[in-house]
């Protein structure tokens, strides 16, 4: 593969980046994956709002315009020859020579780094005829969640563990409420209406999420921004879960329950293909 790092297209093995990386000791970044439908970029500019709000959030200098990042993710898709897959960005504060707690001096130089993955046939995953099992588990991740950082470690043990439990991801569970899942936004169904915990430090503002709010209502959906509790979910009509790469997947299964009919539902059928015909049509 070819990688990017700091304005520089290498090959993988030649990519590198410092020890001292405040990404790589204190997981001071952020990150953002888009994904990649035919050559096209789905909702980049999206990603791009989200990328600059995480930065200032964290006062992390701009290090590109949206111009240079389309262009970059551009030249990557071409070198790499994805039609299907995604591309990877992150942005840590840099390297400032040494370790130290305190943010280095303004004029450090933020670093850089984009990859792809080739996921060919992305959109037809077999998972989205048959849906995901969820397990739930505490949310013990930190206070800032709507900032999309690179501390992934909580949500890579939660998944562990679903793994373990023999499901597909998990429902993270604060005081009695869902989050979110380890990397998507959840929602449940009844009967015409959404549900999906609404927005605040909490959780991720899933850029997915946006859209398919939005696609719902236009196909007169009814749709309620609030928390909701496992057992709520349990009892719903369907249930899924949305992010950049798993578009609109259902979910059929929580803890020991079958969601409705255990099987996939008709509205995250059919979001999913609203979603995929409409992003698709918006892709750049
Ligand atoms: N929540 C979390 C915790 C995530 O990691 C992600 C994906 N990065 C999402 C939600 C979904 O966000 P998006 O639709 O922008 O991919």
């Amino acid at each position: 593969r070819t990688v990017y790092v700091n304005g520089e297209y290498l090959p993988e093995d030649q990519a590198r980046v410092s020890v001292f990386d405040r990404g790589f000791l204190m997981a001071d970044g952020v990150y953002e994956v888009v994904s990649v439908l035919g050559g096209k970029l789905i909702d980049f500019a999206g990603h791009m709002v989200r990328l600059r709000r995480s930065l200032s959030e964290l006062a992390i200098a701009e290090p590109l315009t949206d111009d240079d990042y389309l262009a970059a993710h551009r030249e990557l898709i071409a070198r790499n020859d994805i039609t299907d897959g995604l591309v990877y960005l992150q942005v840590t504060r840099g390297n400032p020579g040494d370790r130290d707690f305190a943010y280095p001096p303004e004029g450090t130089t933020p670093t850089v780094v984009m990859f792809t993955q080739s996921k060919p046939g992305l959109a037809d995953a077999p998972a989205a005829r048959t849906g995901w099992t969820v397990v739930s588990v505490p949310d013990l991740r930190w206070g800032r969640r709507d900032i999309k950082t690179v501390q992934l470690l909580y949500p890579s043990m939660a998944k562990m563990e679903a793994k373990a439990r023999g499901a597909d991801d998990a429902w993270m569970v604060e005081e009695g409420r869902v989050t979110e899942g380890t990397s998507n936004n959840a929602y449940i169904v009844r009967g015409n209406t959404i549900i999906t915990r609404e927005l605040s430090h909490d959780i991720l503002h899933g850029i997915t999420r946006a859209a398919v709010l939005r696609f719902a209502a236009e196909a007169q959906m009814q749709v309620e921004e609030r928390a909701f509790t496992i057992d709520e979910a349990q009892q719903a009509d369907e249930a899924f879960v949305t992010s950049a790469s798993a578009f609109v997947m259902p979910v059929v299964r929580i803890d020991d329950a079958a969601v409705g009919s255990g099987t996939v539902g008709p509205v995250a059928t059919r979001l999913r293909e609203i979603y995929l015909e409409e992003s698709l049509k918006l892709g750049v």
